[in-house]
């Protein structure tokens, strides 16, 4: 490398193993080493939230259906939701890796990246940092993660998911296109089951073959924009790891492992976002008034609405009903492979006060007796009141 070349970024992704199957687990060791799965029901809406690595040995995964779910492994046990542990959780993690960067991006419950600019005389290599972070994260939750390490976002990211789970892989500079190139193309972040159909049509499985193809194919098959898909291919990507403003937005999105067009499993999904978007607005005692949902359709475009809350909120049942409304009048039963959730446009709730302006004596019973039932019964309560139809109960 020359002399005045830029210094190579050093990103990590860290991704907690099986999310919500793995708190579970931890917190009740009878589970341990068994198929679960943490999801709804086995109503017709019924779906699959996270899968145990047992579990998925079965075929079971995320966004399928419980029913799919049950099919595949009869054994398999199901776990409801407890949104406020996973975000507790998730709390807890987001905060121990605050201390070997100030440059962390959080970019779902169980995910981050941490750009080290300028702390290798503190910490040291990236690689070290990495082993620090599975031995403290274990140590302090009982959890492991994966950490994938590269130059850049796409690069840690693929590395983080190669290794898991408990892995540990980081990828030198010179040796990123090289081991790219030996990936499947279905591992690069936006390249859904359609994308990758319509390549293996071009005979392209890898990221090698990707990165070699000729440009007026991909323009052919994809449109202009075609060709950029070899810089993916290549790890080429300069976004920076996005500290944000925690006072300007704040989302949740979920990429599906199969699309999905069916309106009320997007509609399971969604609210499991905004529980945890709720969740995460009353950790930091943040009020928003506006609600953004996110969807990415199979030829990767995305689609964002926006609207405006009638009173600022932290509250799950008003995010979600304002996220529900934008939801029906998007998707109209098309396939989709990413959902979102996100709240801004925010106030203090210190200056308005949770349960003073901010909502209604009716909001505030509701509630008050919404949090009482989940004391009593746990979390599922809530939302199966919320979500079941007729049709379903009988
Ligand atoms: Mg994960």
């Amino acid at each position: 490398m020359p002399a005045n070349a830029p210094t190579a970024r050093s990103i990590l992704h860290v991704d907690l193993d099986a999310f919500f199957a793995s708190v579970e687990i931890h917190d009740n060791p009878a589970l341990a080493g068994k198929p679960v799965a943490v999801g709804y029901g086995d109503g017709q809406r019924g779906v699959i939230c996270a899968a145990s690595y047992e579990a998925r040995a079965f075929g079971v995964r995320a966004a399928i259906s419980t029913r799919l779910a049950r099919a595949r492994c009869p054994q398999l046990i199901l776990v409801e939701p407890r949104h406020d542990r996973y975000s507790e959780v998730s709390h807890q993690v987001m905060q121990l890796l605050d201390a070997w960067s100030p440059i962390i991006e959080q970019v779902s419950i169980d995910e981050a990246y941490l750009d080290l600019a300028g702390t290798t005389q503190l910490h040291g290599s990236a690689d070290r940092v990495a082993s620090e972070l599975k031995r403290t994260i274990k140590g302090e939750t009982g959890l492991t993660i994966s950490v994938g390490g590269g130059a850049s976002k796409l690069v840690a990211k693929i590395a983080s998911g190669a290794s898991k789970p408990d892995g540990l892989l980081i990828i030198p500079p010179r040796d990123e296109a090289a081991w790219l190139s030996t990936r499947p193309v279905s591992e690069i972040p936006g390249i859904g089951p359609v994308a990758q159909s319509t390549l293996r049509e071009l005979g392209i499985t890898l990221c090698g073959q990707l990165a070699a193809a000729p440009d007026d194919h991909l323009v052919r098959r994809f449109g202009p924009h075609g060709p950029d898909l070899k810089l993916l291919a290549r790890g080429e990507d300069n976004s920076p790891v996005d500290t944000g403003d925690a006072r300007k937005s704040l989302g949740r999105e979920t990429t599906l492992d199969e699309d999905i067009a069916d309106p009320h499993v997007l509609e399971t999904l969604l609210l499991d976002l905004v529980e945890s978007v709720a969740y995460s607005l009353r950790q930091e005692r943040l009020l928003a008034r506006t609600v953004t949902l996110k969807l990415k359709d199979t030829e990767f475009q995305s689609i964002t609405r926006q609207v405006k809350l009638p009173q600022p909120s932290n509250l799950s049942g008003p995010i979600f009903e304002a996220a529900r409304a934008l939801l029906a009048k998007a998707a109209q039963g098309e396939p989709y492979r990413l959902i979102g959730a996100a709240a801004s446009d925010f106030t203090s709730d210190e200056q308005l006060g949770l349960f003073d302006k901010g909502h209604t004596e009716r909001e505030r019973a509701v509630t008050a007796a919404a949090d009482e039932l989940r004391a009593r019964f746990g979390d599922s309560v809530i939302r199966r009141a919320r979500l079941l139809s007729p049709e379903e109960e009988s």
